[in-house]
């Protein structure tokens, strides 16, 4: 195709892409030098600190020691030789603020030694705190802008690693981003928190069971990441995916996904070249990767990298995000994390596989070999029910957001209502528990619910449950409505929070009734019978996209918070401000905050797309719309010169096509001149329920002008173009 128009430039550049990036050798780079050779990790603290520092260290590591600052020093040294010899320049604090990004600020090794000379210098007091200037990130109220200070805090747990680019190496270092008050302004240090709330709560439980040897628990986390790619010079040619992520305009492409014919099939060879780049690259961050494939949508894919300790996989996941980025412009593609970048057609989720344990039990969601290990997976299964049941309006609320409302609750995602699936098997254990434990099991035969007589339980779900929020996948659960651009610290430091407050529940209701003499069996029957009872409502292994499941969550009183105005105020309920401060996870003033600012991310969200909107009907639409308008009126000008009686019904639709759209600008326009109310949560409704439903009749303008509009003339590269071109 050949043309002026930006899009039809961009068109016609597709054929000349050639991959910038550097050839790899594959057979003489082993795999296994690659992984983790960029890391500060383990191995290298090892070899590269005194001994008894590293002993200190690993303690800490290990959430068993509080840190040392005695040590900071001879860290500080040990990475920057370490680094230098890398060829590291820099060293930058990379932090996780509340907007779901991953930042960084940069500093040079190097400063003047005063005899025109440069050292490189890097002390324990650099590598502990680093001072961002706070005032461009959001703090819901915390900092005042006389006190905009904001301390950046080496997170040991999370170690270090090599940015690499062509043009230099940067020695990243995670840390906690906080207010010179200590308040969290981020998204790590809540996980930090409720994952030592969780640690205390889950030895509790494992000290009845009659462990003696328990190390610090933690939770695992596994993200299945789901993206699009698309060629880099369509995404420069739509305003509107530059600077919202998503697609406000586009028709339905004549073939969508109707055919399933992308969802595991062939990868193409450009994206396969793309993969393997990433792959290697996030080989040599020490993350690797468990799977790749096609997505359910054409241009769709998914990476899940292997499951590790909360924290870290949560900085994992952010630097998962930054590199797809960085590794897609090298290929001349864009990563498109927003979680609906296409109306149409399947959005993009982040399912958040999560489980706890330790080194010396293991994974405690692991049904054992045998009825002892089973009754004590039982009862962390039913704290998880508890919890979810509970506190499934926070769950909610952790995963809320403008881009992930356009995917939740449509039929490709799993519903608003937050559920379990348990699969039939384990569904049926527990209904037998909460009968009073002396039935026949699924299976025949009698069993009796107790410590030594649970009977075997499934190690793999079977059925999986793609229409579950919450579903268990035999060794753990996947939260399956996480977006895909989020940052998965929020979601994981609220299920670390609320497995804290349930273990804490029943190890207390445990420890009471086997002090009082009890047998722990009779002791597990109980509390397991009486926790069903009250929280089993939550669990539904059926389709959770019907509507009698709407109808009947709704009898079960759970919640169905259709949109992030509705969810975020779950933040101001008096349990949720309990929970996080009675595990001293958030503070009243933290928890306030974050409602604060996700509520504000809500309506800039919002508010960029419907300055998009108008621009781009304004200057592209308008403009095409009545060059072709006068096209054809020419058209039927030179028809009736030539005494031809031509067919103007295009003209006629096209005319009233242009008037619509004028009236959707314009009805656009004067949603936008108006304001929901003094508060913040009345202008998050109104953009919810004024300004987006008028940004809706415009696009459906747009869309239908799409249909009719001459192909050289229209100046957006359409869906068809964006999503089978590769
Ligand atoms: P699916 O079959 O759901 O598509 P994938 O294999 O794509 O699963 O991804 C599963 C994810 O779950 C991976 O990131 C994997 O490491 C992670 N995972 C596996 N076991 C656990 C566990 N015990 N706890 C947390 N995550 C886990
Ligand atoms: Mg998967």
């Amino acid at each position: 195709m050949s043309g002026n128009t930006v899009r039809q430039q961009a068109i016609s550049k597709i054929s000349k892409f050639k991959t910038s990036s550097p050839a790899l050798n594959y057979k003489e780079t082993a795999s296994g030098t690659l992984f983790g050779a960029n890391v500060f990790g383990l191995g290298a603290m090892k070899s590269h600190l005194p001994k008894d520092v590293y002993k200190s260290l690993k303690k800490t590591i290990d959430g068993n020691q509080p840190l040392d600052p005695a040590t900071a020093d001879v860290v500080a040294a040990a990475l920057k030789d370490w680094a230098l010899d890398k060829g590291a320049t820099h060293y930058a604090h990379i932090f996780y603020p509340l907007t779901g990004l991953t930042a960084e600020k940069h500093d040079s090794f190097y400063s003047p030694d005063g005899e025109g000379n440069a050292i490189a210098e890097f002390t324990g007091k650099k590598l502990v705190q680093g001072e961002p200037d706070a005032s461009s990130f959001p703090s819901g109220g915390i900092r005042v802008t006389s006190e905009a200070r904001g301390y950046t805090a080496w997170d040991v747990t999370s170690p270090a690693y090599l940015a690499e680019t062509t043009n230099g190496i940067t020695l990243c270092i995670p840390t906690a981003f906080v207010s010179w008050t200590g308040e969290a302004l981020d998204t790590k240090t809540p996980v930090l928190r409720a994952t030592a709330a969780l640690s205390t709560h889950a030895t509790r439980v494992l000290k009845l069971f009659g462990h003696e040897n328990i190390s610090a628990v933690t939770s695992y986390a596994g993200c299945e990441q789901e993206y699009f790619l698309i060629d880099k010079n369509f995404f420069y040619a739509r305003p509107d995916l530059l600077n919202a992520g998503r697609t406000l305009f586009g028709a339905k492409p004549p073939k969508g996904q109707e055919f399933e014919d992308h969802y595991f099939g062939v990868i193409p060879s450009r994206v396969q070249a793309f993969m393997f780049e990433l792959e290697r690259e996030l080989l040599v961050l020490g993350i690797p990767v468990a799977t790749r494939h096609n997505e359910v949508a054409p241009g769709q894919f998914e990476i899940a990298p292997v499951f590790e300790g909360a924290n870290i996989a949560a900085d994992h996941q952010q630097l998962v995000m930054v590199t797809l980025k960085s590794v897609a412009e090298k290929h001349d593609l864009v990563c498109l994390l927003h979680e609906k970048p296409f109306a149409g057609v399947n959005g993009s989720g982040k399912h958040l596989n999560y489980s706890f344990g330790n080194s010396t039990q293991g994974n405690l969601l692991d049904p054992g070999a045998t009825p002892h290990d089973n009754a004590q997976f039982m009862v962390f299964c039913g704290a998880v029910v508890r919890a979810v049941h509970k506190f499934g309006g926070l769950l909610r609320a952790a995963i809320a957001s403008a881009s992930n409302d356009h995917r939740l609750g449509a039929n490709e995602a799993p519903p608003a209502i937050i559920s379990i699936f348990m699969g039939e098997q384990l569904a049926d254990v527990w209904e037998q528990i909460k009968a009073g434990g002396a039935k026949s099991s699924k299976a025949g035969g009698s069993l009796k619910i107790g410590v030594d007589s649970l009977p075997n339980l499934p190690r793999d779900a079977g059925d999986r449950n793609r229409t579950s929020p919450f579903a268990f996948t035999g060794n753990r659960f996947e939260f399956r409505a996480v977006g895909s651009s989020q940052a998965p610290g929020i979601a994981l430091a609220t299920l670390n929070t609320i497995m804290a407050d349930s273990l804490d529940f029943v190890a207390t209701k445990l420890e009471a009734a086997v002090g009082s003499g009890k047998p722990l069996n009779t002791a597990v029957q109980q509390v397991l019978q009486e926790v069903y009872t009250e929280h089993g409502g939550v669990v539904f292994n059926g389709n959770g996209y019907s509507e009698e499941w709407h109808q009947e969550a709704e009898k079960r009183g759970l919640l169905n918070l259709k949109t992030s105005v509705d969810a975020l105020p779950q933040y101001e309920t008096k349990e949720a401000i309990a929970v996080f401060e009675k595990y001293k996870v958030l503070s009243p003033r933290e928890l306030h905050a974050r409602y604060e600012i996700f509520l504000e991310q809500y309506v800039k969200a919002i508010n960029v797309e419907k300055n998009l909107v108008l621009q781009i009907a304004k200057t592209l639409i308008v403009p095409a719309a009545l060059r072709y308008q006068t096209e054809l009126a020419n058209n039927a000008a030179a028809l009736k010169a030539a005494g031809i009686n031509g067919d103007t019904s295009l003209l006629q639709k096209i005319s009233g096509l242009v008037g619509d759209l004028h009236g959707s600008i314009a009805g656009l326009e004067k949603a936008a001149s108006q304001h929901g109310g003094s508060s913040l949560l009345e202008e998050a409704k109104y953009f919810r329920d004024s300004i987006l439903p008028a940004q809706l009749k415009v696009r459906e303008v747009v869309d239908s002008l799409e249909g009719l509009i001459a192909d050289d003339v229209w100046p957006l590269p359409t869906y068809q173009e964006m999503l089978f071109i590769k």
